[in-house]
């Protein structure tokens, strides 16, 4: 099956920037979000031995964005470990957590770090937060980035900036539209500090999918905990892609829970705008739970929700990424 990881981040080590009081709080809200972590396996393993939790424990130790300092080197050896032929390659902005200083991983470092696997990593830059920087240099940025430095996308994080709708961001949209390039966008609740998750609810893409008809839209994490707003909106406009990742957190494994996530969004946007990712980074346990998920025949009885085929789940794990990037998949003979 080809696997295309939608959303893979990547930082370089944060030691110059740590003593910023808001880094220390964004430090301590992401190792609280680990809590989810025994729900994120929550039926997936049929014999959950010590051994294997040791395993699983490793590996996401191991993941990328979990250990800031590693390089695309790394990755792609994670991605060949887990069986992940492609993934999407982002920065991280987060430019008020430091007061300004710099962003986590500026647009360059990435592009220096995946400039070696143009067949494999796919970078989506992010230029943001748009407004602080200033828009005509946000654009500016971009433009560059698209023309001059190979990156297929862009992501909105508005967590640390406006809201999505905010008007001061169309001529960003408008360079994305120019560019031809997909808009990928974190929407949901913001875990990180700082943050306001009022920026990203997903009904405020309402306004740009209606004035940016022509730009496809990849919304991240389901809009959680807002994904019935997400799924209505993807009803409606044809634009815009639900991505799942996180869904295995949220979600907890491979609960009924999750189950009614995804099918619920398959029902509303349909099998063609689903588009799976880890946000963790490729790693073993997050293919394993792509493998094995299963909408179960009592959820299939009590909501109506058809089971996923295997010509879905190939649609899910990297065939609608591939076709919205424009990206021909190679054969990978698995
Ligand atoms: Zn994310």
């Amino acid at each position: 099956m080809f696997i295309f990881d939608c959303e893979c981040h990547m930082m370089p080590l944060a030691d110059d920037i740590s003593y910023f009081p808001l880094y220390k709080m964004n430090q301590t809200a992401l190792r609280n979000m680990r809590r989810l972590f025994p729900l994120a396996v929550y039926g997936q393993y049929d014999n959950l031995t010590k051994q294997k939790w040791a395993e699983i424990a490793q590996d996401q130790k191991r993941r990328v964005g979990n250990a800031p300092g590693e390089s695309g080197d790394a990755l792609i050896e994670k991605m060949d470990e887990a069986g992940v032929q492609m993934a999407c390659v982002l920065p991280e902005s987060f430019l008020p957590m430091s007061m300004g200083t710099r962003m986590m991983s500026t647009n360059g470092w990435l592009a220096n770090e995946i400039k070696r696997y143009p067949d494999r990593l796919i970078g989506v830059c992010n230029v943001g937060p748009e407004i602080m920087r200033g828009i005509k240099n946000a654009v500016w940025e971009l433009e560059y980035l698209v023309k001059e430095m190979n990156f297929k996308a862009v992501k909105l994080y508005p967590v640390d900036g406006v809201p999505i709708n905010d008007e001061r961001l169309w001529p960003y949209y408008e360079k994305i539209r120019e560019l031809g390039i997909s808009l990928f966008v974190h929407t949901g609740y913001s875990y990180c500090i700082p943050g306001r998750s009022a920026n990203c609810f997903p009904w405020l893409l309402e306004d740009v999918c209606e004035n940016f008809p022509e730009i496809p839209i990849l919304a991240y994490h389901m809009g959680y905990p807002f994904q019935d707003a997400l799924n209505m909106c993807a009803i409606k406009y044809p634009n815009l892609y639900i991505g799942t990742s996180l869904l295995s957190y949220f979600g907890h494994g491979i609960s009924r829970r999750a189950q009614v996530m995804l099918g619920e969004a398959i029902a509303c946007a349909g099998i063609d705008k689903i588009i799976w990712g880890t946000d963790t980074g490729a790693n073993r346990t997050a293919v394993d739970w792509l493998k094995k998920f299963q909408i179960s025949e009592s959820v299939q009885k009590d909501y109506g929700y058809a089971p996923l085929s295997e010509e879905d789940r190939a649609k899910w794990a990297g065939l609608n990424l591939a076709k919205l990037l424009k990206i021909i998949p190679a054969d990978t003979g698995k």
